[in-house]
């Protein structure tokens, strides 16, 4: 689950982590009243879940209460790469006299976290990885050891960080993130950028914080933070049904039982020239309920050509997912053509079950090559 800047830098606050005061607003009327309150420059911004909302326009300077009713008023209902702005977040405006990086997040093939150091901070770090990567500096930290203070040290010195007060200030900041990091079970916590204001003092001008999902039952006040209203609305109605799913760009809508088969089968539709319009995971459950939703939620995307049920049964029995299918098919319309391999336990009765209605539009292959074929072909057809 992705954060807000606000949100993220509430989280930082909880940990210690130096932020700017300021107020949520959804309104011009409400980004005055914040400027009052505040009092002096403020700084008005986006609060959507994506970045580079400086460049888009969706960060603004202002100067007193009327320039920030103002400024409100450009940049709600701005729309930042797909996601149109509804609330603000107003805050004292920081001056800056240098911009930093620093972030952490899991590096899956080390597993292990992943701190990210350096001083050319303010753009986008994949930036700075490529033109300049001695600047950045990697460290990992072995989550058994957990975090030491020669971790912050060496970030610190090895980006080159010359001013004694910084250091100390940084490595504070270094300490702080990974506790924020690991007491929310984040999946990264990123600060871009990590500015020094004229008079020395360090703090985290953003934040991007993403937490893990599976976490979420630990931490009901971050699970509460969620914005349904910025949600894909296919996502959204999948979680409403407790569907596994996952919207993408393709045309062939797929089901199937596991992830590691749902992983699969996008590859072998790939592989066939076809592209998947979504990852869906029917779960151990194969029963026409649990069917009947999540076609509900694949074929609401009006991209979907053909649909590919990959059904490996092992505790689920193919049959149980053909009289499934079948019932589902008639409890709704599809229009779209379904192909459906089974295989595993059951799975000749299943064929048998599908073989005997043989309802229309619906085709029984042996194998999840033919199948991914088959399905390519009807829709691209
Ligand atoms: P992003 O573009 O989505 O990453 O949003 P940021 O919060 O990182 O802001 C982008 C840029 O706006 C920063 O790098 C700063 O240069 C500028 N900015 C943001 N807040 C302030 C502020 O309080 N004072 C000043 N002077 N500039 C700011
Ligand atoms: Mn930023």
């Amino acid at each position: 689950m992705d954060l807000y800047e606000y949100q993220g830098k509430q989280l930082f606050g909880r940990f210690g982590i130096p932020v700017s005061e300021g107020r949520q607003a959804t309104t011009p009327e409400e980004a005055r009243a914040a400027a009052e309150e505040l009092g002096g420059q403020v700084v008005v911004k986006a609060q959507v879940l994506t970045g580079g909302r400086g460049k888009a326009g969706g960060i603004k300077l202002a100067d007193d209460p009327d320039d920030a009713e103002e400024k409100a008023s450009q940049i709600l209902g701005l729309d930042i790469r797909g996601h149109v702005v509804r609330t603000l977040w107003v805050e004292r405006a920081s001056e800056i006299a240098k911009e930093y990086y620093l972030s952490i997040t899991f590096d899956r093939s080390a597993k292990q976290p992943l701190f990210m150091f350096t001083t050319q901070g303010g753009i986008e770090i994949e930036e700075v990885a490529e033109q300049d990567p001695a600047a950045l500096v990697r460290l990992h930290v072995d989550p058994l050891e957990g975090f030491q203070p020669w971790h912050a040290r060496r970030l610190v010195y090895g980006a080159a960080v010359a001013d004694p007060g910084e250091q100390q200030q940084v490595a504070a900041i270094v300490g702080r993130l990974y506790d924020a990091f690991v007491g929310t079970d984040a999946m990264l916590c990123e600060i871009n950028p990590l500015i020094v204001t004229p008079e020395g003092e360090v703090k985290a001008l953003d934040s991007k914080f993403t937490v893990d999902d599976n976490a979420l039952y630990k931490h009901p006040e971050i699970a509460a933070m969620r914005d349904l209203r910025a949600d894909d609305p296919l996502e959204a109605l999948a979680r409403e049904k407790d569907v596994t799913y996952v919207k993408l760009d393709g045309e062939v809508g797929i089901l199937g039982n596991g992830a590691g088969l749902v992983m699969s089968t996008l590859d072998v539709i790939a592989l066939v020239g076809g592209r998947p319009a979504n990852f869906c995971d029917l779960g151990g459950g194969g029963d026409a309920e649990g069917v009947v939703d999540a076609l509900d939620v694949i074929l609401r995307d009006e991209q979907v050509r053909s649909i590919f049920f990959n059904i490996f049964g092992g505790i689920t029995r193919c049959d149980e997912v053909a009289r499934g299918i079948l019932a589902a098919l008639e409890r709704m319309t599809i229009e779209q053509p379904i192909v459906v391999r089974l295989d595993g336990t059951n799975a000749e009765e299943g064929r048998r079950v599908l073989a005997d209605a043989a309802p229309e539009g619906l085709y029984v292959e042996a194998t999840m090559l033919d199948g991914a074929r088959r399905a390519v072909e009807l829709a691209d057809g």
